[in-house]
């Protein structure tokens, strides 16, 4: 278990990077251990902040993963800087490579019908030997909850991965983690979208020069949500710090 943490507005993140954090999970899935991975941008720290239930669940995550430039910054700021961002499109594609490499299974839960099919296809072109578990859109409602866990279950999945959207993600995750005795659980948001090919990555250089934000908000106004969360955020960290100082 990785134990050296930075804590961030009562959200303690782990200090490590991207390969490391994969290699983790890797060694956890062949250990066969059961863990729950939140990938928290600054919009998660503050729904945190505004809902203690919320929080409750966040903070019952084994690992919790800096996502985002905000969390860095404010890492910064506190003189406890991270190495850099964790995100869960990056861990996911790090654990597609491993699991095939060891022989892995993993389920993927999430996004419309037609982009889980899309991804699905995907999958079997870029990673023809993946052991997929099993594939599933997520547009449910409660009552299949109790079906879709035991399928999971019957899988034997040593990964899955969640692609509800946040805090739904997370909630669904948290809510149904005591059934399982084993699994990686991660929620991705949207990159269900992305593996499927229905929303681009940011190209390779944005990516390089840590502006890809500015891409997402410009090519998807529905993450204008996510950027307002920022200031707030800043706001809070730079109040928080200044109350440590006295
Ligand atoms: N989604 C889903 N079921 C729902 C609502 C959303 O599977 O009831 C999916 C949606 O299709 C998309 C993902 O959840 O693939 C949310 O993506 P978004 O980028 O909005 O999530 P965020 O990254 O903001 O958490």
């Amino acid at each position: 278990m990785m134990t050296k943490r930075v804590e961030i507005l009562g959200i303690p993140f782990i200090h490590t990077t991207q390969d490391d954090f994969i290699t983790q999970l890797l060694q956890d899935a062949l250990e066969s251990k059961k863990r729950f991975v939140v990938t928290a941008n600054p919009e998660i720290v503050m729904n945190a902040r505004d809902d203690l239930d919320f929080k409750q669940v966040v903070l019952s995550a084994d690992y919790i993963t800096p996502d985002g430039v905000g969390i860095l910054m404010a890492a910064k700021q506190q003189g406890n800087p991270l190495p850099e961002r964790v995100t869960g499109f990056d861990t996911m594609q790090g654990i597609l490579t491993q699991a095939v490499k060891h022989n892995l299974k993993i389920y993927f839960l999430g996004a419309k019908p037609d982009v889980n099919e899309a991804m699905q296809e995907k999958l079997k072109e870029c990673f023809p030997a993946l052991k997929i578990a099993g594939c599933r859109h997520g547009y449910f409602n409660l009552q299949e909850n109790a079906e879709i866990v035991q399928e999971i279950k019957n899988t034997g999945a040593d990964f899955v991965f969640v692609a509800l959207g946040s805090p739904a993600q997370e909630k669904w995750i948290m809510s149904h983690f005591n059934t399982f005795e084993k699994g990686i659980f991660m929620g991705v948001g949207g990159s269900f979208d992305i593996l499927s090919g229905t929303v681009k990555r940011a190209p390779k250089i944005i990516l390089k020069l840590r502006i890809e934000w500015i891409y997402r908000f410009v090519t998807n106004p529905s993450r204008w949500r996510r950027f307002f969360a920022i200031p707030r955020f800043m706001k809070a960290v730079n109040r928080e710090n200044r109350r440590n100082a006295k």
